[in-house]
């Protein structure tokens, strides 16, 4: 049985959360204080932690950067202001991913699966396979066949190929294709993946490799296409 860490002071929130987790089948130990959590890390093991940004006495950035001095376990950070995911991401924080206040439990629990679920398919060898890169041609092939990239799109499909699950936003995708500080807005970016998804779509028509997540950015994550 998976076991979720939760850090939250609202204690009916925490309750709340535990139950839904409990009822999906994991294991839960709900921690109040951004203090408690490094000392119970030390003795404990976990496979994922829900980690409120507002705690008292240290607060959820430094509790953030503190797991990630010693410790790779998959972080969903809980923020109650959407604006601020853009800067989060800036931060640099390492987390995997993030939620809004106010959530749904329920969504809470899919988000907990998908990143379980997401490790598991960054450590599976198969998967990862799928595609190889070649920076001198701009090509990607998968098996036999092969596409060719511009290199605006190949090397946006590099970047996030290299870290598969995490969200890269708009302007740190920038940051890293345009080392000339060219003047490019977010929908340039947009309509680069855009190309670029539709040429891994011929490429691997059965598989879904870039998502956009809503209000961040994009990741790189292969999934089997839903035909709708
Ligand atoms: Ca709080």
């Amino acid at each position: 049985m998976k076991h979720i860490l939760i850090v939250e002071d609202e204690l009916k929130l925490a309750c709340l959360q535990a139950d839904y987790l409990k009822n999906a089948g994991f294991n839960t130990t709900c921690l109040s204080n951004g203090l408690e959590v490094l000392s119970w890390l030390k003795i404990n093991a976990t496979d994922l932690i829900l980690l409120d940004l507002m705690l008292p006495d240290r607060d959820g950035l430094d509790v953030c950067r503190d797991i990630r001095s010693f410790s790779l376990v998959p972080i969903i950070i809980i923020t109650a202001r959407i604006e601020e995911i853009d800067r989060l991401l800036g931060l640099e924080l390492g987390a995997d991913d993030y939620i809004c206040k106010p959530f749904s439990p329920r969504e809470m629990v899919l988000r907990v699966k998908a990143i379980l679920r997401r490790i598991e398919v960054q450590t599976n060898p198969v998967i990862n396979s799928l595609l190889k890169l070649a920076p001198d041609s701009f090509r990607v092939s998968s098996g036999e066949q092969a596409i060719e990239l511009t290199s605006v799109e190949f090397w946006l499909l590099q970047a996030l190929y290299d870290q598969p699950g995490r969200i890269f936003s708009r302007s740190k995708l920038m940051d890293l294709i345009y080392q000339d500080q060219r003047i490019v807005c977010d929908r340039t970016i947009d309509s680069h993946i855009k190309k670029l998804r539709k040429k891994l779509l011929d490429l691997l028509p059965e598989q879904e490799l870039i998502h956009s997540v809503y209000g961040a950015g994009y990741r790189y994550e292969p999934r089997k296409r839903v035909i709708e």
